[in-house]
């Protein structure tokens, strides 16, 4: 491994990015089982989708749709005639040895993403959105690995088999240098952005419905060509991608260094340890003997129907991201975070559930951010919803509880102990204000520190801090701090100024 800084003084990076996004259709791609995530292994299963013999599949109208949406909003052109293809190869978990795809005839083609990284925009050139059908999911028993290699025996479970998937693959991203890493989980960031505004997939990476493949070459700096490409499959969360591309980075420029060869491979991403593994030797795409499928019929969109689904889009996320940060009054470095962070689409949630714009920022990219990273998951992967996010800034408005109070809230939500009124209501959160318990309190401060009280009563107002954290001592932080200050102040006969 080359320390990075090192590796991009001597090397230009080269990305490329593939997409699997899976839409979130009632039914499957080809047939009409549901396409729900889970169920019981193998009951969402058809003849077609199992690939016996004699079946025939038919295409699912809602995930062209989709397809057409998804490129639309990538800026693509949308093929006015298309058609399918089977890609060749034997895998366990595909019945019938090819997969419906499409190859040389994608849906959509020819678009691109801008993309924010740290107030800079690359723009992102997508080469082409198609659209597949998902394999079936193995199961690998025994061993230690929970891979294929030593595995006792395997299970497969074709509820997935035939799932509607667009695949979203880009050109080659040069020019990114060291903020490399960056652009490829901004673009992944920001393309589920679109896709969970366009409202065709959960695209939730934990559960494999947005799934990004990394390749990654480099050129010796200053050289116009591109190097061997390594792609590193499945990486499953924004942060991983960041990692994934840093790693494979630094392995490359120490094999280029030594003078050696980069293998064109697949690599397997390890969350744990934050490093890849080779995994095969990637066949180009001409093994896999793609030829037209002749069971279905080409998709040919008429030009009005791509129209009526342009005019469904979503703002263009550009320009979404200026109104908000008007609207928001967020300078242009919170933006930025806010963006970074992932968490933008939580962050409008919460103000539109009620909470004011910086308030909403504060909890999401402080709080809430550091327990996502002590966790290592995604700030929407937490236990807690932007609604009860803005409840609990609402309970510090109305002045229930103050900040400190709050974390223990937050503690409460994303232990799975209730809504936020609930848990202040459980743990005894609530500020006290009631001026019986108070006025006993700064009794008893001002009985246990008579120097003190002395110092007060002879215009030293400002010792009152003094007494003041004694009482939020004795009341566990829940008193009204402000209240205690005038209470301390009227007993001790002590006006301000
Ligand atoms: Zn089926």
């Amino acid at each position: 491994m080359m320390d990075f800084d090192e590796a991009l003084e001597q090397f230009d990076p080269a990305l490329g990015l593939e997409v699997h996004v899976e839409l979130n259709t009632a039914t499957k791609m080809f047939c009409g089982c549901p396409a729900a995530f889970g169920g019981e292994p193998n009951t969402h299963v058809c003849p077609t989708c199992l690939g016996l013999p004699g079946s025939m599949p038919v295409v699912n109208g809602k995930a062209v749709e989709s397809a057409i949406r998804i490129g639309l909003a990538l800026n693509c052109s949308i093929a006015e005639w298309c058609r399918f293809a089977r890609k060749n190869y034997f895998y366990p978990d595909m019945p019938k040895n090819f997969q419906t795809s499409q190859y040389d005839e994608p849906i959509a083609f020819d678009g691109y993403l801008d993309v924010d990284v740290e107030g800079e925009t690359f723009r992102v050139e997508i080469e082409r959105a198609h659209m597949e059908e998902d394999t079936g999911k193995s199961t690998h028993v025994g061993g230690t690995t929970g891979r294929i290699h030593g595995a006792e025996y395997s299970l497969v479970d074709y509820n997935r088999a035939g799932i509607p998937l667009i695949e979203i693959v880009t050109r080659p991203i040069v020019g990114a240098g060291v903020k490399a890493p960056l652009v490829a989980r901004a673009y992944v960031q920001q393309l589920r952005d679109l896709i969970l505004a366009l409202g065709v997939s959960e695209a939730r990476m934990d559960q494999g419905n947005l799934r990004a493949d990394v390749n990654l070459s480099l050129a010796p700096k200053g050289s116009d060509r591109l190097g061997t490409r390594s792609e590193t499959k499945n990486v499953n969360s924004f942060r991983s991608v960041e990692r994934a591309v840093r790693y494979e980075i630094s392995r490359h420029a120490a094999i280029l260094a030594a003078g050696d060869a980069v293998v064109q491979e697949t690599r397997h991403w390890h969350e744990d340890t934050g490093i890849t593994t080779s995994g095969r030797e990637k066949s180009d795409a001409e093994d896999y003997r793609y030829f037209p499928e002749p069971d279905l019929v080409p998709v040919a969109p008429s030009a009005q129907w791509v129209e009526e689904l342009r005019g469904t889009l979503p703002e263009n996320p550009t320009a979404k991201r200026a109104r908000l940060q008007a609207e928001w009054g967020f300078s242009d470095l919170e933006m930025r975070d806010t963006v970074g962070a992932g968490a933008l689409g939580l962050v409008e949630e919460t103000i539109a559930a009620g909470a004011a714009p910086q308030a909403a920022r504060k909890w999401w990219l402080s709080e809430l951010a550091r327990r996502a990273n002590e966790e290592g998951v995604e700030l929407s992967d937490l236990a807690i919803t932007p609604a009860q996010v803005a409840r609990i800034q609402a309970l510090v408005d109305e002045g229930k509880v103050n900040d400190k109070l709050a974390r223990q809230v937050f503690d409460g939500v994303l232990a799975g102990e209730g809504e936020p009124d609930a848990v202040v209501e459980a743990r005894g959160l609530a500020i006290v204000s009631d001026d019986g318990a108070l006025s006993a309190a700064v009794d008893d401060a001002i009985a246990a520190n008579p120097d003190v009280a002395e110092k007060i009563r002879g215009g030293k107002v400002a010792a009152a801090g003094a007494l003041i954290g004694a009482v939020m001592k004795q009341m566990r932080g829940q008193a009204d701090a402000g209240r205690v200050r005038e209470l301390i102040l009227e007993k001790l006969g002590a006006g301000e100024g």
